[in-house]
Formats: structure tokens, C-alpha cells, sequence
């Protein structure tokens, strides 16, 4: 528990207990998550919180950097404990996401746009999806 206060501090989000035992099972789970796979998770331990509130703090790791949220449009929202570059596999017919890295094309759309950036935008995070029917995982 010491080490994920540490990681909370580190990521200036105030700990509670809630908190932590959300980032415990986001740790021990270490995939792409809907909240209410990480609900779940929690009630198999045997801690209840509402949807709301692992909503909330869900969207708080998010905003601090801590998750991500998947740039997938419509629902649910799947939140990522992964936050390294890493390009997604979404299958069309089961939705099923997997990770997928190649530096090699995460570094060449970098090198592209920090050459010809696109006006306007402060770009924060480059998210690459291939969406098929995924025969592959
Ligand atoms: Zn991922």
C-alpha cells in the first residue's frame, strides 16, 4: 500500500482509501478496463463503491496522467493502465482491444508532425488505432 500511496503523491492526487483501492486492482489487472470491470474487481475484494464514484476517480487518474482513456467514440468507455506509446487492435465485431507496439510508426507519425504540425492544436498524445476483424490475438 506504501507504494501506491507513493504513486498517488507522485501524481499530486490526495490519497484516500478509496483511491488506493481502485489503483491496487488497476495495478494487479494491468489492461484496458471499463469501470465496471474495475467495480467488479473491487466487489470480488470485497469493497463496494458506486459506479459514480470508480467513475470519478477513474477520470481523476485520467486527467492526472495516471490512465488513460481509450480514443474510441461510443460506449463504454475503456480506460488503459498502460500509458507508454502503444498503438490499439480493435476488433470490429467483438470490440475486443489488444495492444499493439511499433515504435518504428508511433516514431515516424512523431517525426511527421513535429515537422508539420497541425495549426492550432497543442498536441499531447498521438493514439493510433487499426480496427478489422482481428484474427490475431
Ligand atoms: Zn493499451
Amino acid at each position: 500500500m506504501e507504494q501506491l500511496r507513493a504513486i498517488l503523491r507522485e501524481n499530486h492526487i490526495q490519497v484516500t482509501q478509496q483511491r488506493l483501492e481502485v489503483l491496487r486492482v488497476l495495478k494487479e489487472l494491468n489492461t484496458h478496463l471499463t469501470v465496471d470491470n474495475v467495480r467488479a474487481a473491487l466487489q470480488e475484494r470485497q469493497i463496494c463503491l458506486t459506479t459514480a464514484t470508480v467513475y470519478n476517480i477513474l477520470n481523476l487518474f485520467e486527467k492526472k496522467g495516471l490512465i488513460m482513456k481509450l480514443g474510441t467514440a461510443g460506449e463504454p468507455v475503456i480506460f488503459d493502465v498502460n500509458t507508454h506509446d502503444h498503438i490499439h487492435i480493435y476488433d470490429r465485431e467483438t470490440r475486443a482491444v489488444r495492444d499493439y507496439d511499433d515504435y518504428e510508426l508511433i516514431g515516424l507519425v512523431k517525426t511527421y508532425l513535429s515537422e508539420h504540425p497541425v495549426e492550432g492544436l497543442d498536441l499531447e498524445r498521438i493514439d493510433i488505432n487499426f480496427i478489422g476483424q482481428d484474427h490475431g490475438r
